[in-house]
Parts: C-alpha cells; structure tokens; sequence
C-alpha cells in the first residue's frame, strides 16, 4: 500500500526550466525492483532532443541565478534538508524499492544526502576572496571568486540520493545551474527531490533533471555544445575516462569521482573485534556495492585464522532478503548482470586456491541476491583483487610484513580509500601516509562525511567532493589588477 503510494507520488516525466514534461515521443523506460525483478513503474526516457532542451534552460537561467544573494541560496539549501528529513520515511521507502537496500540503510543514505544541503548552506555566505597590495607597490590585486557556470552532474545508482546532493549542495551554494542525470536504474529518489527543491525555492531553470537509457547519445553533444562549463561524474573509471576525453575538447572542468578497489590492512597488534566490525562497516555498507567497499582485505598471517572465524561468524548473521522487510541487513544486488559478475568472481578466486569461510552460493529464485560472504587464502593473481567486487564478498589475504602489504596494497590502478587497523600510532601514521589512497580510514571502516573532503588519486578520479574545498570546485577564480 505505502509502496503503491510512494511510486505514484513521483513525478515521472523530465524536469526542465521547473516544469514537469514528456519526452520526445512521449519515450519511456522501466524501473525495476531489484528485490522482485518486478517493474515498479515507468519514467520518462530522455532524447538528445531533450538534453538540449535542459542544458538550455540551465544556461538561460546561470544569470539571475549566479545573482541571487548568497543568503537566498544557502535558505533554499537549508529548507531542502529540513524537508529532507521531514519526508525521510516516503524516501526511504523509494529508495529501497528503487535500488534493493534495507530500509534503515535508505533513511541513513537520505541522513547523509541531507547533510551536504546543510554543509554547503554554510559555504555558500562563506565565499572569499582578497585584496593585496603588489610585491612592487603601486597596483592593487582584488581577488574574487565567481560561478563556474552551467555543470553536467551525472550519477551513479548505488547512492541515488546522496551522490546527487553531493554535487547539487556545491553547486546551487556556488551559484551554478545544473542538468543532473541520474543512472537508470535508480531514477526516482533524484525526480522526488526536484519537486523538494521547488517547494524549498529554487527558481525554475536552476537545476533540470533527465533520465534517460542512452547516455551516451545524450551527453557527449551536451559536452561538446560548449555551453557547459563544468562536468562533476561519479561512476566507473572507463566511463570516467571517456567523459574526460570528451571534456578535453572544449577544456570543460571536470571532477570525477571514480571506481575504487580499497584495501583493508589488519596488523597483528590491531584489536580484532573493532578491526572485523571495521571490515563488515567497510565491506557490507550498500551490500558492498561502494567505491569504497573494501576489496582486498589484508591481515597478518598470526591473525588470519582468528580474523577469518571472527568476519565469518558475523557476516553469517546477517540476514538477507528484500529491504523493505524488518530485519534485513543485506538487500539484493541492482540487477542480473551484478550478481552473475559476483558469482564468476567467487569461483575464479576458489579456482586458484581460496577457501570459502561462509557464503559462496547465490540462493536463486526471485531477486539477484548473494550472500555475505568470506574467502580466505584468496592469491593476489585472482581476478577480484583487481577489479571492484561491488557485492558481499571479503577476500582475505596473508601477509608477514609491512612493506609487503604496503606494496601489495598500492599495486593497483586506483586510489580511493584505505582501511589500516593497529595499535600502534607510530606505524597509523607510517602506513597511511605510504598508501596510495585519497583516504585512509584508521581504525574505522567509514569515511564518509559530508564536512571531509572526499574522493582519490590515481584512477580513481580527480577533485574532492565535500569539506571546505567542494565548493571549489564550482568556482572560479577571478584576479582585478588595479592601478593605483
Ligand atoms: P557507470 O556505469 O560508470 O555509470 C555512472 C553514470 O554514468 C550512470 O548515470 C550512467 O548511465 C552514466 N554513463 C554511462 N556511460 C555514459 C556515457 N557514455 N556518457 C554519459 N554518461 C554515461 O557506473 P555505475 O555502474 O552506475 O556505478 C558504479 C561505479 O561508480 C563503480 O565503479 C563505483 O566505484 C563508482 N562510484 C564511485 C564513487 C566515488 O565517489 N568515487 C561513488 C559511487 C560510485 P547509464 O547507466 O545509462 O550508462
């Protein structure tokens, strides 16, 4: 009944220039219920036509909007947390519906989208600039710092509300129209928050929203048109790849937050219990569909053993099933194509030698579930220490000493996050500062925080989203040189 009820209140058409409108052609697509496999509803399914028609209505629209006073657009970001918050539960519910996670971990995600409104309602009266005298005397330096202009903000689907807000909080703070396109599968969480985003005062135009099951024919001319002035992507790396060659064309800022193949490092001197409640926080968040899952797991040949019983014991605890259903920590994966790249995964790292702790087997049926699962002895040749996971799975390895696992952990093409457990300050600080990551979680197995400045090196992308220098990355910087 409520769930009925959630998917019929969302508008479904395209939002652009603050009207709800159909595609060309009155074209749409599918969403499906991950749990089920059942269709929840259908929405509109965007042309090139129509990406046009939003990138067009964010340009006419930079002007008056990069004018509105500070105060004005931190208020519309203020009054869209609260009435996130005020709507939490219908959101939750969408969301689960929409992408498979359990229902408490929905309300947390729509907690955390919040919180960016609420950081960059902060920065955005907080914008400065400077005014100097020059080395030589005489001239005056007056710096200041304007809106980047019209961005292209696109979005993957494991986060569908908050990978949004991480980059509509910046802009809107920075004065800057936007076209969000979130990913198929996940459209509805970011169509519901328009109508938020109207009702907490955002003027028509400021920011449009297109979904659409063909990426690529619509964007790359958006990109191309030149009136763009700034892409901000989180997805694949290959994905990421592509969108920064065809951003080179007309030299387009860019910020992607990128793929992420975390490692998690346990010393022998680590406190075991906080060290297996790190990796099943670092692991199982989102069913371990996050850039920033832990991928490949670590731990000192003394405690491998102990570790491993330990991880198994509780990840065997957790229950599997639909979301929406009390009691459920780990939710389907997004469609059929996950769950076949998790099970291909698990057998090519039992081929080459790794033992399965618990877990291993998908239950069949309805739904593209897996479950948790641990593989202990897993060589650093199998497939999944290279590649994202994106499921339940912990892959453990040994390892005797620190350079080696330093090394081992940076032997990879990306560089988003770390995970190091150990008592011992002074190795904390000589490993985290030897990883090759973007972050390092020390003894906790999150990092996420909308006050922290978030992202990787390497490919795992470029720029930060977050703390006090997200909203840089929507802002340019102007110098005034004055002759006195
Ligand atoms: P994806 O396939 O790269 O898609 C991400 C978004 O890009 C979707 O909206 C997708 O739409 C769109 N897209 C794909 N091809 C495009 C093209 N040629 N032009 C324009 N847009 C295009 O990634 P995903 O499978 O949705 O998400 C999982 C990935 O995101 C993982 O690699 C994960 O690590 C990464 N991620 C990174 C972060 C971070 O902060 N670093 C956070 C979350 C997720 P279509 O689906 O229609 O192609």
């Amino acid at each position: 009944m409520d769930q009925a009820r959630v998917v019929a209140a969302v508008e479904k058409g395209l939002f652009i220039d603050g009207k709800w409108v159909d595609a060309t052609g009155g074209r749409t697509f599918d969403v499906v219920n991950p749990a089920t496999g059942q269709t929840l509803c259908a929405v509109a399914d965007a042309s090139p036509e129509d990406g046009r028609a939003a990138l067009d209505a964010a340009v006419a629209a930079q002007p008056a909007f990069a004018a509105m006073s500070p105060r004005d657009r931190a208020d519309i970001l203020t009054r869209a947390f609260e009435l996130l918050h005020e709507r939490v539960d219908d959101l939750a519910l969408l969301m689960t519906l929409e992408m498979g996670k359990p229902l408490a971990e929905a309300r947390g995600e729509i907690a955390y989208a919040a919180e960016f409104f609420r950081h960059f309602a902060g920065e955005a009266v907080r914008i400065d600039g400077g005014f100097q005298t020059a080395p030589a005397g005489g001239a005056r330096f007056l710096v200041t710092r304007q809106p980047v202009g019209p961005c292209l903000l696109i979005t993957p689907w494991n986060f569908p509300m908050a990978m949004g807000t991480r980059k509509l909080g910046p802009a809107i703070a920075a004065g800057c129209t936007s076209v969000i396109k979130p990913a198929p599968q996940t459209p509805l969480s970011m169509l519901a928050l328009m109508d938020l985003l109207v009702e907490a005062g955002l003027p028509p135009g400021a920011v449009n929203c297109i979904a659409t099951t063909d990426a690529g024919a619509v964007i790359e001319p958006m990109i191309r048109s030149g009136a763009i002035r700034k892409l901000s992507f989180t997805g694949s790396t290959g994905v990421g790849r592509k969108l920064l060659e065809q951003c080179a064309e007309k030299i387009l800022r860019t910020s992607l937050e990128l793929g992420g193949n975390a490692p998690f490092l346990v010393f022998e001197d680590a406190d075991l219990d906080e060290a297996v409640d790190g990796a099943i926080a670092a692991k199982m968040r989102n069913m371990g569909e996050a850039c920033t899952a832990a991928n490949r797991i670590y731990v000192h040949s003394s405690v491998i053993d102990e570790f491993g019983r330990r991880l198994a014991s509780k990840m065997a605890e957790l229950r599997v099933g639909p979301g929406t259903e009390d009691g459920v920590n780990v939710g389907p994966l997004i469609d059929a194509a996950a769950l076949a790249k998790v099970e291909t995964l698990v057998a090519d790292a039992v081929s080459r030698g790794a033992s399965v702790l618990t877990g291993g087997t998908a239950p069949g049926g309805a739904g593209f579930f897996y479950p948790p699962t641990v593989l202990t002895g897993v060589p650093r040749d199998a497939a999944m220490c290279d590649q994202e996971i994106f499921g339940p799975v912990a892959p453990l390895t040994p390892f005797d000493t620190e350079e080696e696992v330093i090394a081992a952990a940076n032997d990879t093409e990306y560089g988003l996050v770390s995970y190091v457990f150990t008592n011992d300050l002074r190795r904390a600080l000589r490993v985290a500062e030897a990883l090759e990551t973007g972050m390092v979680g020390l003894n906790q197995g999150v990092v996420s925080n909308p006050a922290a400045p978030f992202g990787g090196v390497k490919a795992s992308g470029l720029g930060r989203e977050g703390g006090s220098v997200g909203i840089d990355e929507f802002l340019e910087t102007k110098y005034i040189g004055i002759k006195m």
